[in-house]
């Protein structure tokens, strides 16, 4: 089983199908972008999947995995309580659904026999086949809790959907899909489904494929991202969330400049928003519906800054400089296997190697340290070690930090000046 943090995906997939059919210029324009890096929140996602596909195999609840680590594409992720409790509510719904009835987990699927003009295809993390009812479900797991997602319309879900009808043919008439949302309230509850007839689908994917093809248009377009690629192709909105494009998407920038700026007054060369109370309520409900567009284009504009400085560009313009500055450190034990350290806090305090654990884990250096009292915390000082968990972009005039090296200027110096 290829975890999942090692899958690949189609150039056009299932999850990014929201995006990529509303802004059919997504696709050319994430082509030239540099790769995601991954967030905390989506590797906690990743992690959370990989849980619960594990108690899908195994037939164990997901308690079994506290405590575990899983690597995902750039973090180490713990299996937390909130990770088990999000993963067995899944796990639940799909034994419960899938009872007396035929259980597909993680199936893949491509869409090439509608001959698209790219790869299309995704996952499911579950299908349930019940050819006796006519009815094929579809069970997607989001672990998030930032953005609530709707089953209703759901394009991903209805790509998923036509995928599980392609790869596995049966008297399908009815189609199910639905989401599992355990850690977002929403007022259909976490697990949320839409049904729909097999013939509603194939009429959907007639609109698909048109969505396709103009994304393709806008791959070959000739004259290059210009005025009347965004004229054509462009449409900035809540699905810019994920896109690769968005810190330099010129179509995001212009749109949430234009809602911010229709009520920011340049003020000393700055622009300086209004108070709230001097927005009357179609403005502050304009900038409301706008508020996750521009926090999302900002964020991305932020992130790319800090990769550009990361690599060792500078972040500069006129007056304004941003720097790296360390992100405070967190102690953890050195580098060493969890039965040597063991053994050495067992040697440096004289207690037994079962007192440092908190089953099933190693105690923290701060555990440890109140486990024996202040007075003795200075026994364990040669075991730990500061370390900062990454950077902050930093406008140089505005902080007394020093600058810290960017990790690219740091993997060529000379080993004693790291
Ligand atoms: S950021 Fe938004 S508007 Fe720009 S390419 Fe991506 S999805 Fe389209």
């Amino acid at each position: 089983m290829a975890s999942h943090a090692d899958r690949d995906h189609a150039t056009w997939s299932a999850s990014a199908s929201e995006r990529l059919w509303n802004c059919p210029g997504s696709l050319a324009l994430s082509m030239d972008a540099p790769p995601d890096k991954e967030s905390h929140a989506a590797a906690w996602g990743t992690a959370c999947h990989e849980v619960s596909e594990k108690c899908l195999r195994s037939g164990k609840d997901a308690m079994a995995f506290l405590g575990e680590e899983i690597r995902t594409k750039a973090h180490w992720i713990e299996v937390d309580e909130e990770m088990c409790e999000t993963a067995q509510e899944y796990v639940d719904y799909v034994r419960s659904a899938s009872e007396g009835k035929e259980l597909l987990i993680e199936q893949k699927f491509s869409l090439a026999d509608l001959d698209p003009p790219f790869d299309a295809g995704g996952t499911g993390d579950a299908v349930i086949l019940s050819p006796d009812d006519g009815l094929i479900e579809i069970v997607d797991l989001k672990g998030g809790r930032g953005i609530v997602v709707e089953a209703s319309g759901n394009k991903q879900l209805r790509t998923y959907a036509l995928g599980a009808l392609m790869a596995n043919r049966g008297p399908w008439k009815t189609v199910k899909v639905t989401i599992v949302q355990p850690r977002a309230p929403h007022k259909d509850g976490r697990i949320r489904s839409e049904e729909f007839h097999v013939t509603d689908l194939l009429d959907w994917t007639q609109d698909l494929m048109e969505a396709m093809h103009q994304a393709k248009r806008a791959i070959d377009f000739e004259d290059g991202p210009g005025e009347e690629f965004v004229r054509l192709f462009l449409q900035a909105g809540e699905h810019c969330t994920f896109c690769r494009a968005a810190p330099t998407c010129p179509a995001l920038s212009s749109k949430s400049l234009e809602v911010a700026q229709t009520y920011f007054e340049p003020e000393g060369g700055l622009a300086t928003p209004p108070a709230p109370e001097t927005l009357d309520m179609e403005q502050i409900v304009l900038v409301l519906d706008h508020a996750d567009m521009i926090q999302n284009w900002l964020n991305a504009v932020r992130a790319f800054a800090q990769d550009r400085a990361e690599s060792g560009f500078e972040v500069k313009h006129g007056e304004s400089e941003y720097m790296l500055t360390e992100k405070r450190g967190r102690r953890v034990w050195k580098d060493m296997s969890e039965e040597e350290l063991a053994e050495a806090l067992s040697k440096a305090t004289g207690e037994g190697v079962t007192e440092f654990y908190n089953e099933p884990k190693m105690m923290t250096p701060a555990q440890v340290e109140k486990a024996l009292g202040a007075k003795r915390k200075g026994e364990i000082k040669e075991l730990w070690e500061t370390k900062s968990s990454g950077y902050n972009l930093t406008r140089k005039d505005k902080t007394t930090r020093a600058a810290a090296v960017p990790p690219a200027q740091k993997f060529f110096q000379p080993e004693q000046e790291k």
